[in-house]
Parts: C-alpha cells; sequence; structure tokens
C-alpha cells in the first residue's frame, strides 16, 4: 500500500492527519482574515471607484441597478446617494420600498411607532396631528420623518434628527418638523462700536464671508472705532379700506392724520400690548380705497405681531365713526414687508441706521491693500452710479444682505426680512486733506428683535448672548433690539470697506 501510494511517504493516518491540518488552517484563514484577502482579491476597480473624492470631486454611485458618476454629495436625478452596497456587486434594482423597512438609522421606532407610521402613510393619521396625538414632540417628529420616507421613497440621511429641542418650537417657528439644518456659525470682529468691542456671529456657507467682515473690522478697529447713530424706531403694518366713494376715503385719511385726535388714537392702538407705543399715521389714497401705514415703537421685540394687533384695535374702533368701511386687509402690501419697496428705503421701517468711520490711509494701504483714492473712486462707480445704472431699490452697496442675513440667521431673526434690512448706501470720501477714508453705511429699514420668534431658540439665544442682546431689556425696554440693529450695521459697514477693497480695479491701484 504504501509503495502504491503517490504519497508513499506517509502512512494513511498520517495523511488523514495531514488533510485535517490543511482544512483547519483554512478554515482559521476564512474565520479571521476573509476580510483582509477579500479587499486584496476583490478590490473594485477604477470604473467603480474614484481615486480620490476630494481632488476628482466624483463619487461613483450605484443607483437602480447601474453605475454612474455624480458631484460629491450630490445624488443622481435627485436621489439620495446610497453607499451601503457591496462594492464588487451593484446592487440589484431597489423595489419600491415596503412599509417596514427602516430608512434611518437616526430613529430607534418602537412596535407602536410602527403603527402610527402606517396611519400616517396610509393617510388615516394626519402628520400635523402627531405632536397632539403623541404628546411628545421629538417622536412626533421622528415618526413624521420615517413615514415620510416611506412615501416619498426619499432617504433624509444627512439631515439631523437628534440634537434639537423639538418642544421649543412646538406653535412658534416651524410645523411639522423631520429634522433641522445645520448652518456653521463663525465669529467676525472684535468689532469696535461705539467705544465697545463686539464678536458677531454669521452664520453662513459663504466661504470667505466671515474672513472678509473680520479683515474689516481689524481695519475699522485700527483706525479708533466705527460709530452709529439709531435715527428712527417704528415697525409699520398698513391696512387697505375701501369706501363707495373716494370722499369718503378721503375724510377718514385726515381724521387719522389730525394731530387733534392721535392721543386717542394711539390709546386705543396701545392696548395691544406694555410695549407697543404709536407713532404715527400716514394715509395713501387710490380712488376709494385708502392705505394706512400705522408706526409704532415695539420695545426688542421686531413687532409684526404687536403693531398687526394694534391695527386691528384701531380698525375695529373705526367702525363706529364709519360704518361704511370695509377692511379689505389687515396688510395691504403698503408696510412694506419683505418685498423691495420704495416706501421702506425712504420712509423707513424697523430701526434706521447710519454707521460711520475714518480709516487710516495707512490701515487702507497695509490692511485692505488699497488707496484712499481707489476706494472712494470704485465706490462712486459701483456703489452709487453703477447701482442707478441698474435701476437699483435700496441697494447701493457692495454686499450688505450678506452681513445682514448671516447676523440674522445665527441670532433667530426674520431671514426673510433681509430684502428691506438689506437696504443701504454706502458712501466713501476722502477726507483729511486725502490721506483718510471717511465710510458710512445708512440702512433705513434694519427689522430685528431680541425677544419672540426664532430669538428664543438655544442656539440663536447663544448668538445674542455673545452681543450681550439676549431676551428683553428690563431696564429700558427695546434698548437690546436697537443695540443688535446698530451691531448689524457697524458689521456691513465692515463688510462693505473689505468687499470694496478686494475688487480688481482698486487692488490694481493699491499702494
Ligand atoms: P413680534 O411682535 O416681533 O412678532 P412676538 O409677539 O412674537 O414678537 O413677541 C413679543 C412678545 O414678547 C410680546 O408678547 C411681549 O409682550 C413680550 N415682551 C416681553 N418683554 C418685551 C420687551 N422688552 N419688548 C418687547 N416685547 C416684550
Amino acid at each position: 500500500m504504501r509503495s502504491s501510494s503517490p504519497f508513499h511517504v506517509l502512512s494513511t493516518l498520517e495523511l488523514a492527519a495531514f488533510v485535517a491540518f490543511a482544512a483547519s488552517f483554512v478554515y482559521l484563514l476564512i474565520f479571521f482574515g476573509v476580510e483582509f484577502f477579500r479587499s486584496l482579491l476583490l478590490r473594485p476597480s477604477s470604473d467603480l471607484w474614484a481615486d480620490d473624492c476630494e481632488d476628482e470631486k466624483v463619487v461613483s454611485v450605484v443607483a437602480e441597478g447601474f453605475l454612474q458618476k455624480a458631484p460629491c454629495g450630490q445624488a443622481l436625478d435627485g436621489e439620495t446617494p446610497k453607499l451601503d452596497f457591496d462594492p464588487v456587486k451593484p446592487a440589484a434594482p431597489k423595489a419600491k420600498p415596503v412599509e417596514t423597512e427602516k430608512w434611518d438609522e437616526q430613529i430607534d421606532l418602537s412596535e407602536e411607532d410602527e403603527e402610527v407610521i402606517a396611519s400616517v402613510v396610509a393617510g388615516t393619521t394626519p402628520s400635523y396631528s402627531l405632536e397632539s396625538k403623541l404628546g411628545d414632540c421629538r417622536r412626533a417628529a421622528a415618526v413624521r420623518r420615517e413615514a415620510l420616507q416611506r412615501m416619498t421613497g426619499k432617504s433624509l440621511a444627512g439631515l439631523p434628527l437628534e440634537g434639537f429641542d423639538y418642544e421649543s418650537i412646538l406653535g412658534q417657528c416651524c410645523e411639522m418638523p423631520v429634522g433641522y439644518v445645520q448652518i456653521p456659525v463663525g465669529i467676525a470682529g472684535p468689532l469696535e462700536l461705539d467705544g465697545r468691542e463686539y464678536s458677531v456671529p454669521m452664520a453662513t456657507t459663504e466661504g470667505c464671508l466671515v474672513a472678509s467682515t473680520n479683515r474689516g473690522c481689524k481695519a475699522i478697529a485700527m483706525s479708533g472705532g466705527a460709530n452709529s447713530i439709531l435715527l428712527r424706531d417704528g415697525m409699520t403694518r398698513a391696512p387697505v379700506v375701501r369706501f363707495g366713494l373716494a370722499k369718503r376715503a378721503a375724510e377718514l385719511k385726515f381724521y387719522l392724520e389730525s394731530p387733534a385726535n392721535f392721543e386717542a388714537l394711539s390709546s386705543v392702538f396701545n392696548s395691544s400690548s406694555r410695549f407697543a407705543r404709536l407713532q404715527s399715521i400716514k394715509g395713501a389714497i387710490a380712488g376709494k380705497n385708502l392705505y394706512l401705514r400705522f408706526s409704532c415703537s415695539t420695545g426688542d421685540a421686531m413687532g409684526m405681531n404687536m403693531v398687526s394687533k394694534g391695527v386691528q384695535n384701531i380698525m375695529d374702533f373705526l367702525q363706529k365713526d364709519f360704518p361704511d368701511m370695509d377692511v379689505m386687509g389687515i396688510s395691504s402690501n403698503f408696510c412694506s414687508d419683505k418685498k423691495p419697496a420704495a416706501v421702506n428705503w425712504i420712509e423707513g421701517r424697523g430701526k434706521s441706521v447710519v454707521c460711520e468711520a475714518v480709516i487710516k490711509g495707512d490701515v487702507v494701504r497695509k490692511v485692505l491693500k488699497t488707496s484712499v483714492e481707489a476706494l472712494v473712486e470704485l465706490n462712486m462707480l459701483k456703489n452709487l452710479t453703477g447701482s442707478a445704472m441698474a435701476g437699483a431699490l435700496g441697494g447701493f452697496n457692495a454686499h450688505a444682505s450678506n452681513i445682514v442675513t448671516a447676523i440674522y440667521i445665527a441670532t433667530g431673526q426674520d431671514p426673510a426680512q433681509n430684502v428691506e434690512s438689506s437696504h443701504c448706501i454706502t458712501m466713501m470720501e476722502a477726507v483729511n486733506d486725502g490721506k483718510d477714508l471717511h465710510v458710512s453705511v445708512t440702512m433705513p429699514s434694519i427689522e430685528v428683535g431680541t425677544v419672540g420668534g426664532g430669538t428664543q431658540l438655544a442656539s440663536q439665544s447663544a448668538c445674542l448672548n455673545l452681543l450681550g442682546v439676549k431676551g428683553a431689556n428690563r431696564e429700558a425696554p427695546g434698548s437690546n433690539s436697537r443695540l443688535l440693529a446698530t451691531v448689524v450695521a457697524g458689521s456691513v459697514l465692515a463688510g462693505e470697506l473689505s468687499d470694496v477693497s478686494s475688487r480688481p480695479a482698486s487692488s490694481s491701484r493699491a499702494t
């Protein structure tokens, strides 16, 4: 037997022992080393994967069973890229999502949640009712999110769910939440304004914006700081009323604008809030329609709710003496909220602020890397003449809205009000025998508050706290929101200085 076997040096027993040893070696290899060997043997080809996502700005995405390439972070045809597939074998085409599929690692769902999700998907439970039905805002958001993903077949992975206080927005800030968007907050400053220093929070995804504003702050600080003056503080609301004849509309206009009636009207208006104080009423006639622009101070609140309540009080009061008056709308666009309008540019809305600084010639050269002469010339050509050529309305500036919007988002203002809040004329003039630069921004309608709306939320409130204007000012109501408006204007001043300095025309003439 020994001589007839090819393994004639081994006995049958020895042969069996060798085979057993080899088998257990292979088993151990598979058990511990499979990922390593698979990665060596089965490395995906460069057809499947971009070599370096950062360099190439592409990532391969397997979708619906075929390969495509899309920019980093961007889905194909609006689909969210799903990368949890076997990199070797393209995933089989996905069937339409089944109701029990879990889309999101963030969501921990109980059996009870699954039932609610099923009823939302089936349409028997309205999504908006989840907070009241479940009595738990975070759970309502999780359930709504999962139901939404199942109904749309789209993943929300990447939109955070956890780490947010959903109770704090209930009935105040956002309905039917499914998560929250993250926006980085950068700090520009210190901004030296009116003898104080401010670290200015800016929420933005625009690269260089914070850095540029920071450079402007530096130029201001090295020149002794900026100063601001609050010219006016009054929120407006304008209802439209209609009469049978223009004559009657005019009679009401004269009645409301008469100084003799102001006291009676203001006591009716002011009863809406301990902070609302009527300042003026202006009427504009269009045939038999009358547009009434009410203006009032609103303490530390931005004031839209407050002024609207005051206007409603006046409308009720007027019905007695003007029973033929039809109130067509409590807001007629003559206010004017969140739309570009000359009335805000000319009359102002919210806080009207002018802010100025004298930047030393030396600082213009060293920090802004340009010259006083070049800045004055470009400001005239761009912010004044260029904007006039474009038929601008309040847009006589380089990028006020960039700074306004970033501060508004960080501090919980209504970002849609950036429209009129960004109205700004930037002036630059050579002073001190042409050595230094006088720069100013005049902003007639900065609409900000430090109470109400988004200002109460944790992150936004932290940013207000950083500026020292969190919440209501108890000693002097209104002074927090007024201070915030001056900080907005001061930051815009810094942004304008830096932006105009960085234009090619001026930099080519630097020094
Ligand atoms: P808005 O009028 O800006 O929409 P809200 O009505 O949401 O503001 O919030 C203002 C609320 O805050 C009012 O109910 C008001 O009574 C209260 N409040 C407390 N302190 C102040 C203050 N210092 N200034 C203005 N409002 C204040």
